[in-house]
């Protein structure tokens, strides 16, 4: 069976991307975390078989703190997807990444706190590790392909997540900078960590839409016109990500394997006996480990 690949469009490309599908059909699933943002789209993408979803709800639905991430996932897998390439807007707090360039995030910070953050809290007590959020197979198959987009893409950056959904006050964004993060943003987790849970590869394209609130902007600028270059910013990413995207999935390659890391996370992870799971979570399990 040829590989499905996971595609997780965030502010900006997941209005976009949509239309950008082949063979397209609208997959309704119910999780037992709930419905997903939106219906899944099944369809084709650069010559390859994807699964599309909005991370937001089409029409912007869903604020980050409500985004429905365990249920995303879930539908993901129980779909046959195991590696996802998501996409996210995000602030820059580092001079030398600019707004319109991309970075393929490799660490994050986690400050969020009003959110499903795991499918295990009614099954067991599973640990899984999680040092390395990212995928680095994943992450290096779309460095190799940077050379074909025109902006800048970095190879690394460390995103802190805050819960939002108000912007950062100065303040904060003056300390995030000191932490050594470069990157923030509202949607980056828990999504990677329902990713790991689910034995996924999973990769996030971070667009850089602006310098945060640590740089004050060097003209006067009136409100709706910085909104206006903000927007400017996110699509010329958005194109540039969705340039990306299609290079890797051009490429033909598996974009993972079953002997990576992220696809055994639960082999050492689940401390509770399996005498002690309650036999109606062994679908649930099922899926997640397959
Ligand atoms: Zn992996």
């Amino acid at each position: 069976m040829p590989e499905i690949i996971g595609l997780i469009g965030g502010s900006g490309l997941g209005d976009v991307l949509e239309k950008r599908l082949g063979k397209v059909r609208q997959v309704k699933i119910n999780t037992p975390f709930g419905l997903p943002s939106d219906n899944i789209l099944t369809g084709t993408f650069a010559g390859r078989q994807v699964a599309f979803i909005n991370r937001h709800g089409r029409g912007h639905r869903y604020s980050p703190s409500v985004v429905p991430y365990a249920a995303n996932i879930y539908a993901m897998k129980k779909l046959g997807v195991k590696s996802i390439i998501a996409s996210g807007a995000v602030g820059s707090l580092a001079q030398n990444i600019k707004p319109r360039d991309i970075v393929i995030v490799d660490q994050a910070i986690d400050k969020t706190f009003k959110r499903e953050n795991t499918f295990f809290d009614d099954i067991a007590a599973v640990h899984c590790e999680m040092a390395h959020p990212y995928c680095d197979r994943l992450r290096q198959t779309l460095l190799k392909a940077a050379d074909k987009v025109k902006t800048k893409v970095h190879k690394r950056g460390v995103y802190v997540c805050m819960e939002g959904p108000q912007f950062s006050t100065r303040g904060e964004s003056l300390m995030h900078r000191k932490w050594g993060v470069q990157l923030i943003g509202m949607t980056a987790m828990p999504e990677a960590k329902l990713a790991r849970e689910a034995q996924m590869c999973f990769a996030l394209v971070a667009l850089i839409s602006d310098y945060d609130c640590w740089q004050e902007p060097k003209k006067k600028t009136d409100a709706q016109m910085l909104l206006a270059e903000i927007i400017g910013n996110l699509n010329s990413a958005t194109e540039n990500a969705i340039e990306l995207i299609k290079a890797v999935l051009q490429s033909k390659q598996m974009l993972c394997d079953d002997d990576c890391p992220c696809r055994k996370s639960l082999q050492l992870a689940v401390w509770t006996p399996k005498e002690q799971i309650n036999p109606k979570y062994t679908q649930i399990l099922k899926v997640l480990r397959s």
